[in-house]
């Protein structure tokens, strides 16, 4: 069997096109989604992600306002600029660029956020109410991720998934969104016992691990639908937690990395503002837009 590869990048690019026509129509209305992200000092990653989210924000004819602080900046500072932009109605978003240098308190940066104009969805209430199914601002990737496998499996009711990795930003929002679908959920972790054969009943397994190809091609259950959210720089340039020549053999589609969850990433923070710009508004979400 040659797998089918999840073309996230053509999705994402759709995705974007939709999100600018939405744009254009709440111009009439007078209003401009606005997306600030802030970044401090000068990780060469995080510059060019905060490039590229300035310039696409732009492309979709949304406002992007970039606040580039030093390192050194002390926490209160940042806290006072969290709190201009929380007070600013230009504004429908904010992202702190992460990690945040060591003598921060990410958690207490991340609250401080207003949790409507919280387009991560890492702040705390959005975390208990995507938890406990109200209405949140979901984090970008596993939204992204959620996208992708409606789109190609339609219903995910019953389906088994297999999550490997637990971190806050992708494992359990993943799963959280999985179970909101009716999958039966297991989240496998760095303790996870016999993973292989976790994984072989997997009818969807989602990698987000951090290790270059470390889900095998024999991990898989013939025609499982792959998600691999890794994103890992190596010697012979970007790889994912999946073996993808062997993903191929067996799986039968899954995501490519670079051009699968990557892409979706930024445009489901483009979503995201969009929709805490509705929301905002008092207007109803965007179409296809929420989980
Ligand atoms: P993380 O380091 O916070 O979490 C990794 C998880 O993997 C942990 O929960 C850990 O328990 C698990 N793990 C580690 N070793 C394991 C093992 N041997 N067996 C089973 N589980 C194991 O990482 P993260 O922030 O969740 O990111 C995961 C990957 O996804 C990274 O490669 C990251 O770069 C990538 N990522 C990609 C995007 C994107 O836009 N595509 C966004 C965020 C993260």
């Amino acid at each position: 069997m040659t797998a089918q590869i999840i073309d996230g990048k053509a999705f994402a690019a759709r995705l974007r096109t939709r999100i600018a026509t939405q744009v254009q129509a709440l111009a009439g209305q007078g209003i401009t989604p606005g997306l600030a992200v802030v970044l401090l000092g000068e990780d060469p990653a995080s510059q060019v992600y905060v490039r590229s989210k300035g310039r696409m924000t732009r492309e979709v004819g949304m406002a992007s306002f970039e606040h580039r602080l030093p390192q050194q900046t002390s926490q209160q500072e940042l806290l006072d600029l969290i709190q201009k932009l929380n007070d600013d109605p230009a504004v429908h978003g904010i992202l702190v660029q992460l990690p945040l240098p060591s003598h921060m308190d990410e958690g207490a940066v991340i609250n401080a956020i207003t949790p409507e104009k919280d387009v991560d969805g890492f702040h705390i209430l959005n975390v208990g109410r995507l938890a406990t199914g109200q209405r949140a601002m979901v984090p970008c990737t596993p939204l992204g991720c959620l996208m992708l496998l409606r789109d190609h499996l339609g219903s995910l009711a019953g389906r088994n998934a297999v999550v490997i990795g637990r971190s806050n930003i992708v494992g359990k929002p993943m799963a959280q969104l999985l179970l909101r679908d009716s999958a039966t959920v297991t989240i496998a972790h760095s303790r996870t016992e016999d993973l292989p054969a976790l994984c072989r009943r997997a009818d969807i397994l989602v990698a987000a691990v951090g290790r270059p190809a470390f889900v095998k091609g024999d991990w898989i259950k013939p025609g499982a639908t792959v998600i691999d959210v890794g994103i890992n720089r190596t010697e012979d340039g970007l790889v994912g937690d999946v073996d993808h020549e062997g993903a191929s053999q067996v799986a039968g589609a899954f995501t490519p990395v670079p051009g699968g969850v990557g892409p979706m990433t930024i445009a489901c923070l483009l979503a995201n503002t969009l929709t805490a710009t509705a929301r905002i508004h008092g207007l109803p979400d965007p179409d296809g837009l929420t989980p």
